[in-house]
């Protein structure tokens, strides 16, 4: 649809979206915010229950949601997916390749299978989206945008989380790669890496397993958080969201092999 003002550029109207991560925090918004802004999305998550509930949440706000359950470290698994939405929907506009797991731990004591489980989602998860996305874009005459989900540990590095972090630097190296090579083609490939938002991720360090929150803790997490911080607050995953329906949308038709820093200002690129 072509977009008559600047601010409707910012609408997803009849875009088709998939969404991986889609069951929980930044993915959830992003899936939300998509939905919200005109698309029809495919929520995709390793749970099940979860990315049906944010579909359902969808469809109840008035919009096209479908959840369905997928490992983004099952080559088979993305590849089939994109097919079928490509089958279904006709096309495939936006990708986000959302999802994505912590191991944290000090480097001199890392284990050679967390590492693999990490790499194996965060890093080959994204490098199987985009391949299974871009393969569908090229062929459409408009295009499209995946959307990778980088880290502000890629730009700031911190303390026990390397593995993470080299995922999180990998992304934006494979995201300008691949900008590179699409772009003739009309599909733009961009990252956002956040700054800390409290999600499930960050919740485990004061969420107890019975999902109860340690108070006291929280504040001894955040509270440094937010001192460090120049804007004094620490993300929601709806300011994420925001960051990915830019991309997503046409008003940021002239973007791509950027990462866009959703951070409060903690790392300044
Ligand atoms: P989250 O709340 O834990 O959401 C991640 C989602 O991905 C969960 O629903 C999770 O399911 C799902 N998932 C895990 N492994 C998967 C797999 N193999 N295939 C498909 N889905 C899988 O975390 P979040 O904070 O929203 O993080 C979203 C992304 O933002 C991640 O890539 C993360 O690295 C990045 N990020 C987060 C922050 C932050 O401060 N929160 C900062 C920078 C970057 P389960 O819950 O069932 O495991």
């Amino acid at each position: 649809m072509e977009a008559t003002t600047l601010i409707e550029s910012f609408r997803v109207d009849g875009k088709v979206a998939v969404v991986t991560g889609a069951g929980s925090g930044i993915g959830r918004a992003s899936a939300l915010a998509l939905a919200g802004a005109g698309a029809a999305v495919v929520c995709a998550d390793i749970n099940e229950e979860t990315a049906a509930a944010t579909a359902e949440q969808i469809v109840a706000a008035g919009g096209t949601g479908e959840g369905v359950a997928l490992d983004v470290s099952v080559r088979g698994d993305v590849d089939a997916l994109a097919e079928r939405v490509l089958a279904e929907r006709g096309g495939i506009h936006v990708w986000c390749n959302i999802a994505g797991i912590m191991v944290e731990g000090p480097f001199l004591e890392a284990r050679e299978d967390d590492l693999d489980r990490i790499l194996s989602v965060n890093l080959k998860g994204v490098f199987f989206g985009c391949q299974a996305a871009g393969r569908v874009m090229v062929t459409q005459a408009e295009g499209g945008s995946i959307i990778n989900a980088s880290s502000a540990a890629a730009d700031a590095p911190s303390p026990n989380i390397v593995s993470y972090a080299i995922c999180k630097a990998g992304v934006v190296q494979m995201t300008k790669s691949l900008a590179i090579e699409v772009g003739k083609k009309g599909v733009r490939v961009n990252a956002v890496a956040p700054g800390f938002v409290l999600t499930g991720m960050t919740g485990r360090y004061f969420v107890r397993p019975d999902g109860t929150v340690d108070e006291e803790m929280q504040e001894a997490v955040i509270g440094p958080m937010r001192k460090f911080t120049p804007l004094r607050k620490i993300g929601e995953p709806e300011d994420i969201a925001a960051a990915v329906l830019y991309l997503a949308s046409d008003a940021a038709r002239f973007m791509t092999g950027q990462v866009i820093r959703p951070n409060g200002g903690v790392a300044m690129v």
